[in-house]
């Protein structure tokens, strides 16, 4: 317990994937002026120096938002094509954390999500931020106070999915619910299922999004499965995409450093909207992102 950082894995092609649909998902529920909560379960540290030493060791970033921004440039297209609305619209987030023409500072779901939300007097928007790990927890609480968001956003040293229940539902009846474990320990499979299982019933209106790890283990192969059943047994509709970069090509001579090759975001309740813009979007990021054998994307859509 506790030896994953995200800081090592910031801005990599998981994160990427993950946070195009984040944003693209907060841009449709802030569209409506009720108030939106926003309850990120695992939120991690919340910013991440990508020239700090984490990041630089593991270099993740090189095979994610690196690539992109290279690629992509100051004239805002890609391959002659203009972008995505979804990957413009990460982008254009991720330079407003830096100075133009370089990407030295990462924001993780926590700041996406409140770049999105509504701000200043009057809006009743809300974020709620979980995490457990002491340093990151600490971090994220000193991220968080330069925002001087005020009352508007909470960090909170708990395990986040046993906050969850006391926060649902919220009294807007308005939430997106991220669940964004490290999977470091294999309970945390199970335990994703069972917080659906208790939120769903008392919030059925709620969307939530569950970022899951594709690799060869039988929990990670079961979940969205899981999820299918259970957002079908309660007549929900559902979005489940995958994006796989495919195998990295070994270092010349160097050692085989295991590797996440793809991902997966499951969303119950999505916005109508999030399917057409992932469509548009993966297949332009996985043109940039793509390392070869077994990459790919997919959209699948139910309830
Ligand atoms: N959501 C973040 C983002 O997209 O920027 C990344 C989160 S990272 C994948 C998972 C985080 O969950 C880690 O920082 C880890 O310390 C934290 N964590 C692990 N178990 C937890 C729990 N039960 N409750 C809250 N946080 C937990």
């Amino acid at each position: 317990m506790f030896s994953y950082r995200h800081a090592f894995h910031a801005g990599n092609h998981a994160d990427v994937f993950k946070h195009v649909a984040l944003l693209a998902i907060l841009r449709h529920l802030t569209l409506k002026e009720a108030p939106l909560w926003v309850i990120d379960t695992h939120a991690g540290a919340g910013l991440y120096r990508l020239d700090g030493d984490y990041a630089g060791t593991s270099g993740e970033a090189i095979d994610g938002v690196f690539k992109l921004f290279e690629k992509v440039g100051a004239n805002k297209t890609m391959d002659g094509q203009p972008l995505a609305p979804a990957v413009a619209d990460y982008i254009e987030l991720v330079q407003a954390f830096n100075r133009p023409g370089e990407v030295r500072v990462y924001p993780g779901s926590p700041f996406i999500a409140q770049h999105a939300l509504r701000s200043g007097a009057g809006s009743r928007d809300k974020l709620k931020l979980f995490e457990l790990h002491p340093s990151d927890s600490q971090a994220l609480a000193g991220n968080v106070a330069q925002l001087k968001a005020g009352r508007q956003v909470t960090v909170d040293r708990q395990d986040g999915f046993e906050a969850l229940k006391a926060l649902l539902p919220p009294p807007s009846r308005r939430a997106l619910v991220l669940i964004d474990p490290s999977y470091e320990i294999k309970s945390d499979y199970a335990k994703v299922t069972a917080a659906l299982k208790d939120a769903l019933p008392r919030f059925a209106t709620g969307t939530y999004a569950v970022w899951y790890p594709v690799i060869p283990r039988a929990e990670a192969h079961d979940l969205p499965r899981k999820l299918k059943t259970l957002a079908n047994q309660a007549r929900k509709p559902w979005l489940h995409a995958t994006f796989s970069v495919g195998a990295k090509e070994a270092e010349p001579g160097g050692p085989r450093k295991p590797t996440l090759n793809a991902s997966g975001l499951f969303v119950l309740n999505p916005p109508h909207t999030l399917k057409p813009a992932l469509q548009a979007a993966l297949p332009q990021l996985l043109s940039v992102l793509g390392r070869g054998r077994g990459q790919g994307q997919q959209l699948e859509a139910g309830g």
